[in-house]
């Protein structure tokens, strides 16, 4: 965009004698060339990004980094002109975030892995290694964790637990549901 501005305006100006060191002049400039062709100038801009894909990056992170302030005020105006949209989007998502998680730590076959309770509303995830303490400290907790759950790629230390399983397990000694203690009585009974 940039020489696309610069040799047009220099076409126009150069014979005019107008001062090439005009900042001001060449910015409002830009702006009413931008706005009359922006169309073609999108278009260029696009074409441009996917053959130099390394350079385009490169240049966004930078210009990020310098405009930081002005970034986060777009962000924080957009954020409070779609809030409601933001939050209906948000809300899909995790649920989206936690079905798939529910999938993958149950193979596709949701239910409590203790009692076998079905109803997801009663289902939570649960760390099986009762260290749920030390590692909210790393990972986040709630509605964040399905995404942290993803992007690690589904780690090996969460199941599916009912409420109830995930509760009375968290308040045990031996961390372990009275349900299991009561299938290992049973056991020992049949044994004996
Ligand atoms: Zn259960
Ligand atoms: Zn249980």
């Amino acid at each position: 965009m940039g020489r696309y501005f610069k040799r047009k305006w220099l076409q126009s100006n150069i014979s005019g004698g107008i001062n090439l060191r005009n900042k001001l002049h060449k910015k409002e400039y830009d702006k009413t060339r931008y706005k009359e062709n922006k169309e073609i100038l999108v278009k260029q801009h696009n074409v441009w990004c996917k053959n130099n894909r390394g350079k385009a990056t490169l240049y966004m992170k930078k210009w990020r980094s310098n405009n930081k302030d002005k970034l986060s005020e777009q962000n924080k105006r957009y954020r409070l002109k779609n809030s409601i949209k933001l939050h209906d989007y948000n809300r899909n998502r995790s649920k989206e975030q936690k079905l798939r998680c529910y999938n993958h730590y149950s193979n596709y076959n949701i239910k409590c892995n203790c009692c076998g309770e079905r109803r997801i509303e009663f289902l939570s995830i649960d760390h099986i290694y009762d260290n749920g303490k030390e590692r909210r400290k790393i990972h986040a907790h709630g509605r964040r964790l399905y995404s942290w759950i993803i992007r690690n790629n589904f780690p090996n230390e969460f199941q599916i637990l009912c409420m109830n399983c995930n509760f009375a397990k968290g308040h045990d000694k031996n961390h372990i549901c009275p349900h299991l203690k009561e299938l290992i009585v049973i056991d020992r009974v049949c044994i004996a």
